[in-house]
């Protein structure tokens, strides 16, 4: 195995090589987690109108306090036929449209409600419970930047301000590969020598939060025909991810069979435990990730590699992985020549997130990481982080 990269040092290889694919067009209402290909602008002012924040009456400053005769009711939707003029009042619902002359409006719990004739007992202030037009946005002014992962805040945003459609890079496809003889489908009934084959839909559910329209090809056993056959379908998407078969082992075909057709390694190796094996390469513009087959390490090198590409590839600005900080329970040992992902659970106490490594930290143990909501960084050649230490960590979701 050639020297191995530093985890950043991997990571900006990966990031070079994941350009933002073309855009389409994306209804605002299906848009949710995509990433918006341009800057959007606003296409009305918002509020549109002079509307009212309460239930109340629309009243002119100068008239109150005092007695005023209610003219008209205006709900939402439908604005008043003419303007308030002096002595006068109209009823007015949260959102309706303040009359011409009104300047302020006077909540319902504050008026005595006698039907053709309201009484306003104390004066209001010039603008009270008006909304201004455009006090939340002007039309043209910039609602969202390119580059940043639309959610119910920004669908809601774009929605009010009248967008309806924009440009968002295209979904990256993605197909996902588990080699290994020894792989079955769970459901079935396993054979001396076999396990179940999880990596593909656990990369899949990954892959699929992150934006990718994933196709799962059918598990290949460690034979290089096999291998070349799925591995030839796999390179048609925007994004290969195999599992297994990337040690050093006489049946860890995945390199060399990708080689054959055409893969250009980038690199192989990273000094990361678990995930050691991680491949890279690139053919044309499909880029190529061999994980280990270990299934912590396949979800440890998917968080660290994986999903920032597609992330990448989607346009998104800071594509990862976002490290947080948070406090360590209990001690843990640092690995000298590598920087190690320690699976936790992280919870808050007393407003602080703490972290709490679970137990069975093998590269095997998949079970034991179920219990994990946390990856938590422990740089090699650090001293052994104790307790209370403040240590970076990512969230798995
Ligand atoms: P490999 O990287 O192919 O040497 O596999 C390392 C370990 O991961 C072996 O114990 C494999 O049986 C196991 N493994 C490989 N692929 C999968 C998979 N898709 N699901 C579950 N375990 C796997
Ligand atoms: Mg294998």
């Amino acid at each position: 195995m050639p020297p191995l990269l530093t985890i950043d040092e991997a990571l900006a290889l990966v990031l070079q090589r994941a350009q933002p694919l073309e855009a389409e067009v994306v209804l605002v209402a299906q848009a949710a987690g995509r990433v918006p290909a341009d800057d959007v602008q606003a296409l009305v002012d918002l509020p549109p109108f002079r509307s009212s924040a309460m239930d109340g009456f629309a009243v002119r400053v100068a008239d109150t306090p005092g007695r005023l005769r209610v003219v008209a009711r205006i709900p939402a939707g439908r604005p008043a036929e003419r303007a308030l003029a002096a002595g006068e009042t109209m009823g007015i619902a949260t959102g309706g449209s303040v009359p011409d002359g009104a300047d302020a409006v006077v909540p319902i719990e504050r008026v005595e409600d006698g039907g053709d004739e309201v009484a306003v007992s104390e004066g209001v202030s010039d603008q009270d419970n008006i909304r201004s037009i455009g006090s939340d946005i002007r039309v043209g002014d910039p609602l969202l930047s390119a580059g940043l992962v639309l959610g119910p805040a920004q669908i809601g945003a774009l929605a009010a301000a009248g967008v309806a459609e924009l440009r968002c890079a295209r979904r990256p496809r993605v197909a996902i590969l588990s080699t290994g003889t020894e792989l079955r489908p769970p459901g079935t009934v396993l054979e001396p020598g076999q396990i179940y084959e999880s990596n593909a839909p656990m990369l899949a559910a990954a892959l699929e939060s992150s934006g990718a329209e994933v196709t799962r090809l059918a598990a290949v056993a460690d034979d290089p025909d096999a291998h070349r056959a799925a591995l030839k379908q796999g390179l048609e998407a925007d994004v290969l991810v195999s599992s297994g078969g990337v040690s050093v082992g006489p049946h860890d075909l995945v390199r060399r069979i990708a080689a054959e057709l055409g893969v250009e390694e980038v690199f192989w190796g990273v000094a990361v435990k678990p995930g050691k094996p991680v491949a890279f390469g690139v053919r044309g513009r499909t880029l190529v990730f061999g994980l280990p087959g270990n299934p912590v390490s396949a979800l440890v090198a998917c968080e660290l590699f994986v999903r920032p590409a597609l992330r990448a590839l989607q346009g998104v600005i800071a594509p990862g992985p976002a490290y947080a900080v948070g406090r360590l329970a209990t001690p843990l040992r640092a690995n000298s020549g590598r920087d190690e992902l320690v699976r936790a659970c992280v919870r808050i106490e007393a407003g602080e997130t703490v972290l709490e490594p679970l137990s069975g930290q093998e590269s095997h143990m998949i079970a034991r990481a179920a219990g994990a909501d946390a990856l938590v960084l422990v740089r090699r050649g650090e001293r052994d982080p104790v307790s209370g230490d403040r240590l970076p960590f990512l969230r798995l979701s």
